[in-house]
């Protein structure tokens, strides 16, 4: 299970603890009931946002003590810690709160309506967690079971009435950053195969190991790739990085070696791209000037106390 704790996601404290919670019969899903930006189902970086922000409508709005779920998931299947396991939830209800645990789906009435594969795999996640740690039974209902409220929603009610399955196929992977469109020509254009971490204190050279497009043969395999001639070129990368704690650095840079060497020439240009807790998908874009006689690399420069793992790398290059 992917999980964002309170403090991962920025929680502000309860105003006091909730009641204990040694068990309950099962669980009641939830959607917030409101609109819900369709942006967030691309974009996991507004997710520990929403979750602030439904916790401040839960303690300033409804004047609760916390958060009134146990624990909530985004579209991209993380599972963000609300009051928790063995903590009384408020979003069920008066008088039904002893009896089931509250998970939220971040889907709503109106904008972002239908829960994707992987939420409906982090509810499942969500679901099982509480069962393993959080003495929880086998039930699974909805909101509007037993409390008058259209709460979780039509889709993930009915989701609910079958037994809330696991959806086929594993949950579909998350996007990389997409390059902007254009009508400029394709030089390269690649990615890589598996994970890549980057140590503490390390540079790193992306392999490049998944070539998409290479119709001049600028790239001869590895990590370099060098034009058949002097030009500008538009160069867009992006990432996806798991495991980046807040405020460590990981610097993307374009850079320049020797032609068929490992001897670093200069940094081209780069960014500091800093971490938030999450996974966070970075873009970076810019005009370079490449020469024939160099070999071009992009580094990952990890300034952080601890491993990165860069799960999806994206790198175009156009003229
Ligand atoms: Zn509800
Ligand atoms: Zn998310």
């Amino acid at each position: 299970m992917k999980l964002v704790t309170r403090r991962q996601w920025g929680a502000r404290s309860a105003r006091s603890q909730a009641g204990y919670l040694a068990s309950t019969r099962g669980v009641k899903v939830h959607y917030t009931g409101s609109y819900v930006d369709p942006r967030l189902a691309d974009d996991h970086g507004r997710c520990a946002a929403m979750m602030r922000q439904i916790q401040n409508g839960h303690m300033d709005g409804n004047g609760w003590n916390d958060i009134g779920y146990s624990f909530a998931v985004c579209p991209h299947r993380y599972v963000y810690e609300g009051r928790g396991l063995h903590a009384l939830p408020a979003a069920n209800g008066p008088g039904l709160n002893t009896g089931h645990y509250a998970v939220l789906g971040m889907v709503g009435n109106k904008g972002l309506v239908t829960p994707t594969d992987d939420m409906l795999h982090g509810i499942r996640d969500a679901i099982e967690h509480v069962r393993a740690k959080g003495g929880a039974g086998g039930e699974v209902k909805g909101h509007r079971d037993g409390y008058s409220t259209d709460c979780p929603g039509a889709k993930l009610y009915a989701w609910v009435k079958r037994g809330a399955p696991r959806p086929k196929g594993g949950g579909t992977p998350p996007k990389p950053p997409a390059p902007p469109e254009d009508v400029l020509e394709i030089l390269f254009n690649a990615g890589i195969r598996k994970p890549l971490t980057v140590p503490p204190g390390g540079r790193v050279s992306v392999p490049w190991e998944a070539e998409y497009a290479d119709p001049s043969n600028v790239h001869g395999g590895g990590p370099s790739w060098t034009p058949k001639a002097k030009e500008w070129a538009l160069v867009t990368l992006g990432t996806v990085v798991d495991g980046q704690a807040a405020g460590e650095k990981l610097k993307h840079v374009l850079a320049e070696y020797e032609k068929g060497g490992s001897a670093r020439v200069k940094d081209h240009f780069g960014e500091d791209k800093i971490g938030d807790g999450t996974r966070v998908e970075y873009t970076l874009s810019g005009l370079m000037w490449l020469r024939d006689d160099r070999g071009y690399r992009v580094d990952l420069v990890n300034e952080g106390a601890r491993p990165v793992t860069v799960t999806k790398a994206h790198l175009r290059v156009a003229r």
